[in-house]
């Protein structure tokens, strides 16, 4: 039996006045008769493009799904750890339009398959059943494996290396692991009990943590050799946010956004404003423009984005949560200065932009129009502009001219014998899966290394 709405099953969540008032989650997730329903409008195609060229690490969707409409949820779920070992936190966080539910067949004459709230609900149900069940563990090996970076390719790699016996030790500069799953993304899109929850598989798994030691201060790749790590992955991430780089940047109340979200996230401490202008139109100006919403002081919040919302990198789905939120979007408009008193943020001078026709390769310019500046009363300005890697740490590998870790795309072998390096500190900011699919795909070439192979 196929259900052949158009429309998908939808997710419940908490309304939007509600929601801004708190950080819980702010989609509640499928019941099992909401899930078995929607996994009846999968057609089971044979080239099921959603998994070859949707899903970066190819999970097995139509088998997955297929067991959910048999309601065997636990064998659903043992079919996604085949691929992925975060599948709550891939099922919240991916980008699903862009990559498994954008190749949906279904989605040619209607709505896709909500593939990724499928897998948020198996990895859920059995999250709230794990007791009835046992993981199975693979004969223990010798040989050491150090991670270093505890973000998706991190978790990803060590999942991968622990699954298959081997003694992997992650290493973190922070005090919390998860990097970026844990101190960019916000409670209200992936709460810290899910993540605690798949770090905790890891830790049964037997990945050992090393939390607050720092790569470059603490210990370097060369130490890891000597102590008898016969294999290096670095993960890094890039959690350095650009700067604005306007007049008035230095003032007390304008915060890079990946100090903003750590703050919010990790340490519950909110700024003191409320008026915000969060700068920029990706996913994290998204997030901090949502967590600004619910900081006890906020009253309103701004995001200033240079072009229009046709070029917005944002998801769609978040610019229509944050739209409901009551965030209020200028469009082309671009920030001139920050204007303060007494060392504090006190507004932003803005103007507005015109877009170029398109040059020879498609992209339109934002240009200022003249006499068009205004003035925004703001006391708190978040930069989310984009953010780079800080790579001066990595000891002995070669680094591009941007100071990315240059590594082979297949393997990620980088210049150094036994190190390898993957995710947004390779590639530049990516998403959290293509940073998954990077730690798994060096997992396999670290298992050759150490067996000889490569
Ligand atoms: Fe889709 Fe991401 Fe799951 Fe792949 S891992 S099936 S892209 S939600
Ligand atoms: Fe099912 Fe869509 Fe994948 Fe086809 S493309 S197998 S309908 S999820």
């Amino acid at each position: 039996m196929i259900n052949l709405s158009k429309v998908r099953t939808r997710m419940p969540e908490q309304d939007p006045q509600v929601r801004t008032r708190n950080f819980e989650e702010v989609a509640t997730g499928y019941t099992e008769e909401m899930a078995v329903r929607e996994a009846l409008r999968c057609l089971k195609c044979r080239e099921h493009p959603c998994m070859t060229s949707g899903c970066p690490i190819h999970n097995d969707i139509p088998a997955f799904i297929e067991k959910i409409t048999e309601g065997a949820f636990e064998e659903a779920y043992q079919i996604l750890t085949k691929t992925t070992s975060l599948p709550a936190v891939c099922g919240r966080v991916c980008p699903q339009y862009l990559q498994c539910e954008g190749k949906c067949v279904r989605g040619e004459k209607g709505r896709a398959v909500a593939i990724g709230a499928l897998e948020r609900f198996v990895a859920d149900w059995h999250r709230h059943h794990a007791a009835e069940t046992e993981a199975e563990s693979a004969p223990k090996k010798a040989a050491k494996a150090a991670v270093v970076g505890s973000g998706p390719a991190g978790l990803a790699c060590a999942g991968e290396l622990a699954k298959q016996g081997y003694d992997v030790t992650l290493f973190d500069k922070e005090n919390l692991p998860g990097g970026v799953l844990s101190y960019g993304i916000p409670e209200f899109r992936l709460p810290g009990e899910i993540l605690q929850k798949e770090l905790e598989n890891l830790r049964e798994a037997g990945v050992k943590f090393e939390t607050g030691k720092a790569l470059g201060k603490d210990f370097t790749i060369d130490s890891l050799m000597a102590d008898g790590y016969k294999t290096v992955f670095v993960g890094n991430g890039a959690g350095k946010s650009y700067r604005l780089g306007i007049p008035g940047q230095e003032l007390s109340g304008v915060l890079p956004a990946s100090a903003f979200l750590y703050d919010v996230n990790c340490n519950q401490k909110y700024p003191s404003a409320g008026t915000f202008a969060v700068i920029g139109g990706g996913n994290v100006a998204m997030d901090a423009c949502r967590a600004a919403i619910r900081c006890p002081e906020a009253k309103k919040v701004y995001v200033v984005y240079r072009r229009s919302v046709a070029e917005m990198p944002a998801d769609p789905a978040e610019l229509h949560e944050a739209e409901a939120e009551g965030i209020e979007f200028l469009y082309l408009t671009g920030p001139l200065e920050v204007i303060g008193e007494d060392g504090k943020v006190k507004g932003l001078k803005c103007q507005k932009m015109e877009l170029t026709e398109p040059d020879a390769s498609g992209r339109r310019k934002p240009v200022p129009v003249k006499g068009s500046e205004f003035e925004l009363d703001v006391d708190c300005i978040i930069e989310a502009i984009g953010s780079e890697s800080d790579n001066a740490c990595v000891d002995g590998v070669e680094r591009s001219d941007r100071g990315l870790i240059i590594a082979d795309a297949e393997t990620l072998a980088t210049s150094r014998p036994g190190v390898y390096a993957g995710g947004d500190t390779v590639t530049g900011p990516k998403t959290v899966i293509a940073a998954m699919g990077a730690g798994r795909r060096a997992a396999a070439a670290m298992a050759s290394y150490m067996e000889g192979k490569e």
